[in-house]
């Protein structure tokens, strides 16, 4: 009701649901929002430097709460870690996904890359292989334009995510580790892993011009990264000057409000497919 780009973050309702009470309300409406269809996901426009285009998006859950509005994920998702709905929410992404991709195709869209976060329960599940797999033959999507974002907690287990990534590998699906540099970093194994990109994580680039540590490390992940054949893409870029530090050390991809924050399907659609064509 606030309008598009305006998200409900519970500070008036919810501040308080940490209390056993309210989480427990929150659990219910929650799996209301799953039988309910109110999960949505939005679309934020990745940006090539080179080719100097809109090359992929990264889908990004939301709640349009009946209650509550457009809710960020901040304030749900640890709930669904919690309950064990994250896994069902998290593959129900994952075919929303691959399904607006066939819409996209169907216009006459040209194709672009899909980027999307799991969890790590999903990452855990036996059969998390097969149900990628799966939904990728339901949709006829080209496992190339997929991307699944992990972060580097998931690969904790190196030998298991050695395996795994290795089997996502073969469908031939694109791993991305997400908030390079936040987590446990096993620099040694990165090579070893079946990945393509390395995302760095928007608080390092928010303050990569006033902060030298923050710029030295933007660059020190684009050039390792490089020197390891992976993609590099920066999220949170919000100014200019951010813009032309990536592009100056030759970031691969950018992503941020300095672009667009993350649509519906449709704003995304109105905007950026003319953008490209034009
Ligand atoms: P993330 O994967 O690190 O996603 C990037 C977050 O940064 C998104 O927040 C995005 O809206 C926000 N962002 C993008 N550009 C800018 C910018 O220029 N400045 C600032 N300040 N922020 C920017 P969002 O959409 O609220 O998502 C938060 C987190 O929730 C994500 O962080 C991700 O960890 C998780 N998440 C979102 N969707 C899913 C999903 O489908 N499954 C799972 N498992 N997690 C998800
Ligand atoms: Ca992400
Ligand atoms: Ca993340
Ligand atoms: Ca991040």
């Amino acid at each position: 009701s606030k309008g598009r780009n305006n998200y409900t973050l519970f500070d008036s309702n919810m501040k308080t649901y940490s209390k056993e009470k309210d989480k427990l309300s929150l659990e219910v409406l929650l799996r209301r929002a799953l039988e309910k269809k109110e999960f949505m996901v939005y679309y934020q426009p990745q940006v090539d430097l080179m080719k100097k285009k809109v090359i992929g998006v990264e889908a990004l859950l939301r709640w349009n709460s009946p209650e509550y509005g457009i809710v960020s994920p901040e304030n749900f998702i640890p709930i669904l870690e919690e309950n064990g709905l994250i896994s069902q929410v998290g593959e129900w992404v994952l075919s929303e996904v691959c399904n607006q991709s066939k819409r996209w195709v169907e216009k006459g869209f040209p194709r672009i890359r899909m980027a999307v976060n799991l969890s790590s329960q999903q990452f855990l599940k036996d059969n998390l292989v097969e149900i990628i797999n799966n939904t990728l033959i339901e949709f006829g999507m080209d496992p190339n334009y997929l991307e699944l974002e992990i972060t580097e907690t998931m690969t904790m287990d190196v030998e298991r995510a050695i395996n795994v990534l290795g089997q996502l590998n073969a469908l031939g699906v694109r791993i991305s580790i997400d908030d390079f540099g936040t987590g446990y970093s096993s620099l040694n194994y990165l090579k070893k892993f079946s990945i393509h990109t390395l995302k760095i994580d928007k608080s390092f680039v928010r303050d990569i011009m006033l902060d030298k540590n923050d710029s030295n490390i933007v660059s020190t992940i684009i050039s390792m990264a490089h020197n390891l054949n992976l993609d590099v893409v920066a999220e949170g870029v919000e100014t200019k000057d951010q813009l032309d530090f990536l592009q100056m050390r030759k970031c691969d991809v950018v992503q941020g409000y300095y672009f667009s924050k993350p649509l519906s399907a449709d704003d995304f659609e109105k905007s950026f497919y003319k953008i490209n064509e034009g």
